[in-house]
């Protein structure tokens, strides 16, 4: 089946005991079984829910793996994907990443005696000349948060496979309908839920997709173990949001490359990070794994002024100052007090996150009030 056809279908009948067409919500914690261990498949809502089944071989089909996995948020699927290491192990990570990842790793996981080595991995062999007997992760966000560059997956396959080390690939900021991390190499594609896919700025959810059958195992034998699981509401509300991913995603991805083009002329910017640029540096990789370059756009103000960014952020009217992407609503945001703010000043700068950067995330709007929008929101500088 293509895509449009999987988002709608895939993993979904409708139920058998009413017919009903959409996936009931099971609002239920246990099941009754006939006689000990004589049950129907679900024992208790923690391990199995129905609902939350159907959400995750639906997002299973969308990323071309074999086995979903949700969770009750994005952090809670890394939390997930780290407690599969022990203490002496090694991770190789992107430094230009989510802010919440960088703290679960800094700030939780190394306490635990687990080693986090930051990379800009652009450059493929600066991982592997970090690779050694310890490392069990390789971990990539592509296009990275906030700075929109591009990582090449499938390079980073290769020397995955080579040392035999477990590559994970945050796929929040593409979705499925974009890229499917699997497709090039990766062993685990992570997703916070509560972006893209659920849609609608309604619901915190967190997914992991593989393909391999033991990994699978040992994963939701943590995600059972530990308990982060979402709600069957949630996950009949991100079911829901599904059904228009594909939808979404193109009209994200337009009003993301107007926008784009808009802010490159526009005199009161400065840089704007975008992978749909054809002279973004890398381009050419985007072009290769990406379907289209979707609606994340970052972006610099001449002169780099944190005052002026300020004001700028203030006099939005249809993109609303919020923490979050992905929904259908435009939102902005300022990386370097908001979604990054737990990163320090030092490694922020190091890969380009200055003071006056901004980030869009375009919703499916009209273009043409985007457009005016930021050309009133430019008038502050
Ligand atoms: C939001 C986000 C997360 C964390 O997900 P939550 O659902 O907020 O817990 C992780 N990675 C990226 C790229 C994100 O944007």
């Amino acid at each position: 089946m293509k895509f449009g056809t999987k988002a709608i279908h895939a993993g979904i009948k409708p139920d058998p005991s009413t017919g009903a067409i959409m996936t009931p919500i099971f609002q239920t914690s246990t099941y009754v079984q006939k006689s000990p261990g004589d049950h129907k498949g679900f024992e208790y809502s923690r391990t199995q829910n129905p609902t939350r089944q159907v959400l995750e071989r639906n997002l299973a089909a969308l990323e071309n793996g074999n086995h979903g996995l949700c969770f009750g948020s994005g952090m809670a699927a890394i939390d997930c994907i780290l407690k599969l290491l022990k203490p002496g192990d090694e991770v190789i990570s992107t430094n230009d990443l989510y802010g919440g990842t960088y703290r679960i790793f800094t700030k939780v996981f190394s306490k635990y005696g687990i080693k986090f080595h930051f990379v800009n991995m652009e450059d493929s062999t600066q991982v592997e000349s970090l690779i050694n007997k310890n490392t069990k992760l390789i971990w990539a966000e592509t296009p990275t948060n906030p700075m929109m560059n591009i990582i090449d997956i499938r390079a980073l396959g290769k020397i995955s496979k080579k040392y035999g080390v477990l590559l994970g690939v945050d796929n929040t900021f593409a979705t499925p309908f974009l890229q499917n991390p699997l497709d090039d190499g990766a062993d685990i594609v992570m997703h916070s839920v509560t972006k893209y896919l659920a849609g609608h700025s309604d619901v915190v959810m967190g997914a992991i997709v593989v393909k391999e059958d033991k990994l699978a195992e040992e994963l939701a034998f943590m995600q059972n173990s530990c308990g982060a699981v979402p709600g069957p509401q949630d996950c009949f509300l991100v079911l829901r949001g599904i059904k228009t991913l594909h939808l979404r995603m193109e009209r994200h991805s337009q009003n993301g490359k107007t926008i784009a083009a808009y802010l490159k002329n526009h005199p009161k910017v400065d840089k704007v990070y975008w992978p749909g640029f054809e002279d973004h540096p890398n381009h050419s990789i985007a072009r290769r794994q990406m379907r289209d370059f979707g609606g994340m756009i970052s972006f610099t103000l001449i002169n780099n002024r944190l005052e002026d960014a300020i004001k700028v952020l203030e006099k939005f009217k249809v993109f609303v100052l919020a923490e979050s992407l992905g929904g259908v609503e435009s939102l902005c945001g300022h990386p370097a007090s908001m979604t990054h703010a737990s990163i320090p000043r030092e490694e922020r700068e190091k890969v380009g996150l200055s003071d006056s950067l901004i980030r869009l995330s375009v919703g499916i709007e009209d273009a043409e009030d985007l457009k005016k929008d930021i050309s009133k929101a430019l008038e502050a500088v």
